[in-house]
């Protein structure tokens, strides 16, 4: 099931490679079969025997192995069936050849046709690889000034023309001849003979021509570095040919000649030069381990000749010493093979791969050393500009990841716009985001990729840096088994950008995407090397910039939050505005929104004071109610971004009424064990929160705690100042008032005396009672004065002294209503008492019924003459509720709590002729609450719908004589 899609998508080339293997065996037995019995009967050795044929067998099996690989794998099809072609021509040639040397007819006709049509094969693959001769005519671009270049193109394309008929018609000529030869009974002629050497004249100066003019003319790093590997295996496979065999036979040492059979081993490694030559730079394929291999081929190779060689001079310098012979052979060895292994591995770099020191060579630069930056976007620069040398493109964009959302971004940012010169990473981060875009992508940056979009994880989890055909892939058709390092399938197609994982100590903290190379050629395994070398080299300097991006973000957040200590606290006017100050302060260094709740220790709700920001907010409502031990912990929700990081909070704090989409930051803030409000954050991008900035927040959030509480003491001293200030004033006030109140009662007091002195001889004895009537009202009324303001200073000592007794409440009533009774008939008042004689409270006589007198001289002097006074009663089990309603101008709503306090009179009755010190409603409250009740004043605060003031008192339910009311 695994490999299902990649045998779909090579169905065709797997049949023909079916077809090629079927050749293979049955050439083989056929040839086994001729070749065998005919050689027994020559009573050769059987080893011998089984050598050569093994030999021919594997040399064949070389040919079609690398002609497989390329016909599968190689993405320049036309390239590739001319390989499986010549390969097929050669597997067929060498599988044939013990046979024919066997001078079996049939089997010489095949080897002899097979190898004539391999070598127009391969005479024509070199025209088209590793530089394309055929697309002379088809390339358009002509050289400026160019008519004699194209002149010489004609020419060059006629004769490339004529070279390929010839070579074409002359190979026909050349198999018919190896028919005639062996086929047919009768003598060939001779001009057959000479057509059949000048076909191979032809070809194997055509191919000296070819690949001559290839290595001068190709301009391209790459293409050179193809001819460069081709030539240098097929001279190296020859080289212990020459070394071991040919050597020793010119220098006159026949003996010491190593069999022509042994030394042509090496030349079985042609086929592999010339398969992995082509499939170099078709396959995305890890170059190392071949550049690896190459470089212990070569060594071995070495130390086989570097041996044999010891050997040789030891047996020439000393023969007759086998001790010194060992000696020798051991110290010579011992120096040299060091050397030869490490000449092999260089030999291997600057002969095969001279490309991977150009690379190195351009990582490495000094330049790069000095322009080391802790900078991310110069960091980022810094690869970026690396990956352009390297590869001459102009589309390179590096992806950083950002710890916080969880995205990669470009970096350095991309600069839009008409002129911009940023034009080509534009466009390469135009195509990548049709396959990233997300919705969430909109909040942070639209080029910005999700951590978690499928190219990433694809890009993150393969072993070699893909294609973005590749990375797009639905999971079951990504590369697996050998395709994971070898990726051969998708179309040729240079366009196709090329996706690298940046990573440090294993984990991905970028992304390098490479658009088309300069030499408009696909991505290969040297490039795949080129990145690992870069990246080898730049990833710690990339993630020591984002880490020191991190640091300085931490440090701003720090540095803004820790201006919470600048905040001037003698500013604010209330809780609000401190809230809002902190709110703001937190939003604008984490940059997301913020809110502030400070908690109502009474009613056990959090309410919202401050809220800074646009975004959605958290909770609709203004009240939230802590019910849980959890709704007083930080939380730190991530949202759904969290599947991608480890150890984050999922779940949320109990009191929220519904989940959050977003993430958000739920911080209170406690001090000690009392609870004093909440801090919540809310982002309206994606957000982690790294252990550092938990850390931060956590702090400010301690240190919001503190200024809060100095803010509440603050505001409450001043409360306190305020007030002690506003009392100064009332007593002022009222030393002004009560002189003058006083003084009113007092003067006609004094009046009636100095009359009654004057006059009292003369007086008619009605005036003089009426006289003396007016001047005791006086005294009365002074008294009352003077009892009140008497009280108002030692209320308190007085409370604890009161004897509480059980009392008729409608005696009390009674007896103040006497009181009042001429004062309100002068004024033509109606006083309405409706009260059960049976009702009994607990109370001291005295004092109840001083808050009586009280209300009720209240209720008369703020109430129009003439106007009615009500007095009613409730009552339940435990307590008696007595209400005293006039119809006067009524109590403002705001002004009503501030009456029961000391000092405290109205601002229109300040001028009014109704006289008053601002204590009777004062010593009233201090007077009911000391036994027991409460006092209160109902009002709508409309004129003409007047007031009621309220007192409850405790009922006794204790057996008394009834009276009358
Ligand atoms: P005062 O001696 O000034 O009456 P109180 O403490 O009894 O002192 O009353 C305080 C203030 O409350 C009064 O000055 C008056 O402005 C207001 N007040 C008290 N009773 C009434 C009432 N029945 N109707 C309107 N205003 C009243």
């Amino acid at each position: 099931m695994r490999y299902a899609y990649w045998a779909r998508t090579r169905i065709g080339r797997l049949l023909t490679v079916l077809l090629a293997l079927l050749v293979y065996c049955l050439l083989l037995t056929v040839d086994g079969l001729r070749f065998f019995p005919q050689q027994i009967v020559d009573s050769s050795s059987l080893f011998t025997l089984w050598l050569r044929f093994g030999f021919s067998a594997l040399a064949a099996l070389l040919f079609l192995a690398v002609g497989t690989l390329v016909w599968l794998y190689a993405r320049n099809r036309r390239v590739a069936l001319f390989l499986f072609c010549f390969s097929c021509t050669m597997m067929i040639t060498f599988a044939v050849e013990t046979g024919a040397a066997s001078n079996d007819s049939l089997l010489s006709v095949v080897g002899s046709i097979s190898g004539v049509l391999s070598l127009s094969l391969f005479a024509l693959l070199l025209l088209l690889f590793p530089k394309n001769y055929f697309s002379f005519g088809s390339s358009s671009h002509v050289v400026s000034g160019g008519e004699l270049q194209s002149g010489q193109q004609y020419y060059s394309t006629l004769l490339l023309r004529g070279y390929v008929a010839t070579l074409i018609f002359l190979s026909i000529i050349a198999e018919l001849y190896s028919i005639l030869r062996y086929l047919s009974p009768s003598q060939v002629p001779d001009w057959l003979d000479t057509v059949d050497s000048s076909y191979y004249v032809l070809a194997l100066i055509g191919i000296l021509i070819t690949i001559i003019a290839s290595y001068r003319r190709i301009s391209s790093l790459r293409q050179r570095q193809q001819q460069r590997f081709f030539v240098s295996g097929v001279i190296l496979a020859f080289v212990p040919l020459l070394l071991l065999t040919l050597l020793p036979l010119l220098l006159g040492f026949p003996e010491y000649s190593v069999d022509g059979q042994v030394t042509t081993i090496t030349l079985g490694f042609l086929p592999l030069a010339l398969g992995y030559t082509i499939l170099r730079y078709q396959v995305l394929v890890f170059d190392m381990y071949i550049r690896r291999s190459v470089a212990w081929l070569i060594g071995s190779v070495g130390l086989v000749i570097l041996g044999y060689g010891v050997f040789i001079c030891g047996s020439l310098l000393f023969a007759h010493q086998p001790f010194a012979w060992v000696i020798f052979g051991l110290v010579a060895m011992g120096v040299l093979a060091p050397c030869v292994w490490i000449l092999a591995k260089s030999i291997t770099d600057r002969l095969f791969f001279t490309e991977m020191l150009h690379y190195q060579r351009l990582i490495e630069q000094p330049d790069a050393l000095a322009n080391e930056t802790f900078d991310l976007n110069k960091a980022s620069q810094l690869i970026t500009l690396a990956a352009v040398n390297l590869f001459e493109t102009q589309e390179v964009c590096l992806f950083v990841l950002d710890e916080d959302t969880g995205y990669y971004h470009p970096c350095p940012p991309l600069v839009e716009g008409e002129n911009s010169h940023d034009e080509a990473r534009c466009r390469l981060v135009q195509r990548l985001s049709q396959y990233t875009a997300s919705a969430e992508a909109v909040q942070t940056g639209p080029s910005w990729i999700k951590g978690n979009a499928v190219i990433v994880r694809h890009v993150d989890s393969a072993p070699r840096p893909l294609l973005l055909s590749e990375a797009i892939r639905p999971d079951e058709e990504l590369p697996r088994g050998l395709s994971r390092y070898l990726a051969t399938t998708g179309p040729l197609d240079s366009r196709d950008p090329l996706l690298a994982p940046v990573r440090f100590q294993g984990k991905m903290i970028g992304m390098l995407v490479l658009g088309e190379r300069g030499d408009h050629q696909q991505y290969a395994g040297p490039d795949f090397e080129a990145l690992h070398l870069l990246f080898t080299r730049f990833s710690s300097v990339l993630q020591t910039a984002c880490l020191y991006a991190q640091v300085n973000q931490h440090v701003t957040i720090l540095d803004k939050l820790y201006s919470t200590n600048a905040v001037p606290i003698h500013d604010f006017e209330t809780m609000d505005q401190a809230a809002m100050a902190y709110a703001r302060i937190a939003a604008d260094a984490v940059s997301c929104d913020a809110s502030i709740w400070l908690y109502e220790e009474k009613e056990k709700r959090l309410r919202r004071f401050a809220f800074i920001g646009t975004g959605p907010r958290l909770v609709q409502q203004d009240v939230l109610t802590p019910s849980q031990e959890e709704d007083w912990l930080p939380w730190f929700y991530e949202g759904d971004s969290s599947q991608i990081w480890q150890g984050t909070s999922k779940g949320i704090p109990p009191c929220l009424p519904q989940a959050s989409s977003f993430p958000f930051v739920w911080l209170p803030l406690n001090s000690g064990d009392q609870h004093l409000g909440l801090l919540i954050l809310t982002y309206s991008r994606p957000h982690h929160f790294s252990r550092e900035e938990q850390r931060v927040l956590g702090m400010f959030a301690t240190q919001c705690v503190a200024a809060l509480e100095n803010v509440r003491m603050t505001l409450a001293l001043r409360a306190a100042y305020e007030r002690q200030k506003e009392l100064d004033r009332l007593k002022d006030e009222f030393i002004t008032t009560t002189s003058h109140e006083l003084r009113t009662p007092l003067t006609a007091v004094q009046g009636y005396l100095e009359l009654l002195a004057s006059y009292h001889s003369t007086m008619e004895v009605s005036m003089l009672d009426n006289f003396l009537a007016k001047a005791s009202r006086g005294c009365e009324e002074l008294a009352l004065m003077v009892g009140n303001i008497t009280d108002a200073s030692r209320v308190q000592v007085d409370v604890k002294t009161m004897t509480l007794n059980v009392i008729s409440l409608s005696e009390s009533v009674q007896h103040v209503l006497e009181i009042i009774e001429a004062g309100a008939r002068r004024e033509q008042r109606t006083i309405q008492a409706a009260i059960p004689a049976d009702l009994f409270v607990v109370a001291d006589k005295i004092r109840l019924r001083q808050i009586l007198l009280n209300l009720l001289s209240n209720a008369l002097k703020y109430s129009p003459t003439g106007s009615d006074i009500e007095i009613a009663v409730d009552m339940n089990e435990e307590e008696v509720t007595l209400r005293v309603r006039d119809y006067g101008l009524g109590i403002p709503l705001a002004e009503q709590e501030r009456l029961f306090e000391r000092f405290v009179r109205l601002e229109r009755d300040m001028n009014s002729p109704a006289r008053g010190a601002g204590l009777g409603l004062y010593i009233s409250k201090q007077l009911v609450e000391a036994m027991g009740g409460r006092i209160w004043v109902e009002s709508t605060g409309m004129p003409d719908e007047g007031s009621t003031f309220i007192f409850t008192l405790q009922r006794s339910t204790a057996q008394k004589p009834a009276l009358v009311s």
